[in-house]
């Protein structure tokens, strides 16, 4: 292993004894390119300013700033949570809505650590201000609390604070990074020694409702070097499992993930996104630390998860029930929960799992939660997203209006343009700024790449520095060249990516087919030369369109298929369809096979779309009926149409409509 530098992005370990592969960071890695450079820039132009627009509408930022003290005070003033006694201070929003302003911190840092700019700079010096003249003299920072709603570490289940708390480490942490400042990090250090002074070395036996300090910490001890961080996560990992929270409401401590010790858990359960930011937080506490026990236990619930309790578009958490994980195979397209943060955390822990093994169905994972659900999230404006993601909506009226916490009785058709409950945009936020760092790795024996997307970027092998830069239309088809411009001085390895979805991928170097190119046992083709600048290597990956059916046990979607091509998985969508047809009544044929299209303009963007032969069905002879005895039941009937899938990712940008991804194949 090369000796390990830390990089600007998340996830900068420490320690390289754990780690297959080295992340790259966002100054390593640029995106030049495609749709994901394309939203990068309106991260930056439009979601950023209606994000912090909508912090002040809401309050978030004003709860914080109604603490500090009059100029020239001591402190901030407190409410009868922190010093007791006074009023409260009115508190809008939700109880922990000091942690969007963290969040869109985080955001804006890892977007300053991509191209500086001072007007973002100056935005993070604002609102670090705020934080500055709210915080208490011994680090503690909670709106809702030092406003006197709640006392502090009280209600701990509940309250978020360690979860505030995690969200404001990781912004410090991002800032720091992003631009050596220690601006932010320094208000983060005061926060993260508070905690530490209150529960380390099992002063407090509890733990917080909503894991992400643990992450966090771990992050603040990489960043610093201080074992104190370090030792609080795994404390805060030990303790969990053993019922330390007191449920209150209807939730029990399985949605809290603190049922069963974390070693011992099989699958993932409860909350999705505590599920996975604590799994997150354990690989993290692994790769430090090396105990095998923790990353043994990350690998099970990933590949319980992975087999059966991931959607086709990335979504995780399928009931709305406490946003929870349901049973194995409880994945019903039309009522998924599908929370956009939940497949953002899934994200999370597939990197930090790639991170530790090297293997490529992390970035698979990864690839599908990127180009479908997360994709989905955000309108085409970028400002506008959804909270829960349905993989079905069976009709075009608008939904109720959700700009709160999603209702269960329906489906979302459109996206809000925030949430009374704001944790996706800024979450969505923080992975554009940073999505760099999720491209590329390297370690003593080469480069691997992961993601394909036009981009440069610069690592540090065994055989010394390399520049390379790659260049493609992905997804819209399989080619990607990869350009060498510095070689570096021995040979090394290039590895490639083979997605789990393709057969067949070839390469040439410089023209020239690869006969020696191996895939190896990860999941990558491997080329080892002693690379010169000007070498281009071609990776081609057929990209037919194919059609997926789901696991047998998946009883909701059974005698269905959906339409995937490369890494982009369809839906249908009713203004795509022939007049008269109701998605709700068609089925597929599958002979011919649906086809690839090529549109120049969909959207304002080309896209592939596909033509699929169907029929929209006839269920008159039904007569009313909701069900029929076997051998007596109505023959087939219907007229032939031509239907047309869209990429998911591209659904609701005109209007409430119907969309399904998983269609009945046609049977007579
Ligand atoms: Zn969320």
């Amino acid at each position: 292993m090369t000796p390990l530098t830390p990089i600007v992005g998340p996830v900068s370990p420490l320690s390289t004894e754990r780690l297959a592969v080295h992340p790259l960071g966002i100054t390593d890695v640029t995106v030049t390119g495609g749709p994901w450079a394309r939203w990068q820039r309106l991260n930056r132009d439009v979601t950023t300013p209606h994000a912090l627009g909508w912090l002040e509408r809401d309050g978030s930022v004003d709860n914080l700033r109604k603490l500090a003290g009059p100029p020239g005070d001591a402190g901030p003033v407190g409410g009868a949570g922190s010093a007791g006694g006074a009023e409260p201070v009115p508190h809008r929003g939700l109880w922990f809505s000091d942690s969007d302003v963290h969040k869109v911190l985080e955001a804006l840092s890892w977007d300053l650590g991509r191209v500086p700019s001072d007007q973002l700079a100056r935005a993070v010096h604002d609102l670090a201000a705020v934080l500055r003249a709210a915080q208490e003299q011994d680090g503690y920072l909670n709106s809702y609390v030092q406003g006197g709603h709640e006392v502090r570490w009280d209600n701990l289940v509940m309250s978020h604070e360690l979860y505030c708390k995690g969200h404001l480490i990781q912004a410090g942490v991002a800032h720091k990074r992003s631009t050596g400042e220690d601006t932010l990090l320094d208000i983060a250090r005061r926060a993260a020694d508070c905690v530490v002074r209150d529960f380390a070395e099992n002063r407090r036996k509890d733990t917080d409702g909503h894991p992400i300090i643990e992450m966090a910490l771990v992050e603040l001890y990489r960043e610093t070097g201080e074992d104190a961080y370090l030792n609080l996560a795994k404390q805060l990992l030990d303790v969990r499992g053993h019922g330390v929270l007191d449920p209150k409401g209807h939730f029990d401590s399985t949605y809290y993930q603190d049922a069963t010790p974390i070693r011992d858990q099989t699958t993932v359960v409860g909350h999705a996104v505590r599920a996975l930011y604590l799994l997150s937080g354990v690989v993290d506490v692994y790769l430090e630390t090396g105990e095998r026990a923790l990353l043994d236990s990350a690998l099970r619930q990933w590949e319980s998860m992975q087999a059966t309790k991931m959607y086709l578009n990335g979504a995780v958490g399928s009931r709305f029930d406490g946003e929870a994980f349901g049973d194995a195979y409880e994945l019903p397209p039309d009522l998924v929960y599908g929370e956009t943060c939940a497949t953002i955390a899934s994200i999370q822990v597939s990197w930090r799992l790639l991170l530790a093994t090297g293997e490529s169905r992390f970035a698979d994972s990864i690839e599908r939660a990127l180009y479908n659900l997360f994709a989905a999230s955000t309108s085409i404006g970028r400002d506008a997203f959804f909270y829960n993601n349905p993989a079905q909506r069976r009709v075009a009226r608008p939904a109720a209006p959700t700009e709160t916490r999603p209702q269960r009785a329906e489906a979302p058709g459109t996206r809000p343009r925030w949430f009374a409950c704001a944790c996706c945009p800024p979450n969505i936020m923080r992975t554009v700024a940073s999505l760099g760092a999720y491209v590329a790795t390297c370690n003593g024996t080469g480069v691997q790449i992961h993601q394909y997307l036009p981009a440069t970027l610069t690592a540090q092998t065994g055989a010394g520095p390399v520049n390379l830069r790659m260049a493609t239309r992905y997804p819209l088809d399989g080619a990607v060249e990869v350009t060498v411009a510095q070689g570096g001085e021995a040979a090394w390895t290039l590895a490639l990516r083979v997605p789990d979805w393709c057969r067949g991928a070839t390469v040439t170097v410089n023209g020239r087919p690869v006969a020696s190119a191996v895939a190896g046992s990860a999941g990558y083709l491997e080329i080892r030369r002693e690379w010169r600048a000007g070498d281009v290597v071609a990776l081609t990956m057929p990209m037919p369109v194919r059609l997926t059916v789901a696991h047998p046990s998946v009883d909701a979607v059974r005698g269905t298929v959906a339409i995937e091509r490369g890494p982009i998985v369809y839906c249908f969508e009713s203004p795509d369809q022939p007049d008269g047809v109701d998605l709700n009544h068609v089925e597929l044929v599958p002979d011919p096979p649906p086809a690839a299209e090529s549109r120049e303009d969909f959207l304002g963007q080309p896209v592939v779309v596909v033509t699929a032969r169907g029929i929209a069905r006839d269920d008159a002879a039904w007569d009313g009926r909701g069900w029929a005895t076997l051998g007596e039941t109505p023959a087939a009937a219907g007229r032939e149409v031509t239907l047309t899938a869209i990429p998911y990712h591209l659904w609701a940008n005109r209007g409430p409509s119907v969309m399904r991804i998983f269609i009945p194949m046609w049977r007579r």
